[in-house]
């Protein structure tokens, strides 16, 4: 078993319920997606190609408890679900962003995925894989990142078709950096009442000129 891999790396989780806390990522190569404001374009080529198991042993080297697999879309690779097996079997807590796109029934239940809803303005919101909502468990958590209030209107609207405004998981409405106000987007949430989590990248306000393994 292999697994193509862009890169491995220890840094500080920046965009979810864990944000903040140190985690060893692994970036698995390759996206089905077109994202404009994609700021891992360098996930797309193909990586280097890893066995499982030397994989396991550096994410072991940074010794923490928390590892995230992300990419790219790491659920391209029919590999990727043993990984995750492996290290929840192993003892780790393990987070998967995922672009929404593909099912999240591959992937062990014990693992927490973060699964992300593309809006408008990525220009790709028509390949989202809207079953993935039935199949969340309650430590899940579903993000949007948002370019402009029509992209807001989306998920609102998403939000309130689907649960009427009460998910049964964690949602993260996230601005896109350089494109949406944050002040903004707080203002639309707390105008509506939304039972959403504001959501800033945490890695980009700590190395703001950092583009890779951050
Ligand atoms: S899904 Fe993620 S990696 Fe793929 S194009 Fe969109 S932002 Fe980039």
């Amino acid at each position: 078993m292999s697994l193509s891999v862009t890169e491995i790396f220890y840094s500080i989780q920046g965009e979810s319920l864990y944000a903040g806390l140190p985690c060893a990522f692994i970036r698995l190569s390759g996206c089905n997606l077109r994202c404009r404001y994609c700021d891992t374009t360098y996930a797309y080529d193909a990586g280097s190609q890893m066995a499982i198991k030397d994989v396991i042993r550096e994410l072991e080297a940074f010794q923490c408890p928390l590892i995230e697999v992300t990419g790219g879309e790491p659920l391209l690779q029919a590999d990727a679900p043993a990984l995750i097996t492996k290290l929840l079997n192993r003892g780790y807590k393990v987070l998967l962003e995922t672009n929404g796109t593909m099912d999240i029934r591959l992937v062990d239940a014990r693992c927490i995925r973060i699964v992300d809803i593309k809006c408008p303005g990525s220009g790709e919101s028509k390949k989202t894989n809207f079953s993935n909502l039935d199949y969340l468990t309650p430590a899940d958590q579903v993000k949007f990142v948002l370019t402009d209030r029509a992209d807001y209107d989306y998920a609102k609207n998403l939000l309130l078709d689907k649960w009427q405004g009460t998910p049964p998981v964690s949602v993260l409405f996230s601005p896109t950096s350089g494109m949406l106000d944050p002040a903004s987007l707080a203002q639309w949430i707390l105008a509506d009442r939304m039972n959403v989590r504001l959501q800033l990248q945490l890695h980009k306000i700590i190395w703001p000129t950092e583009n890779r393994g951050v």
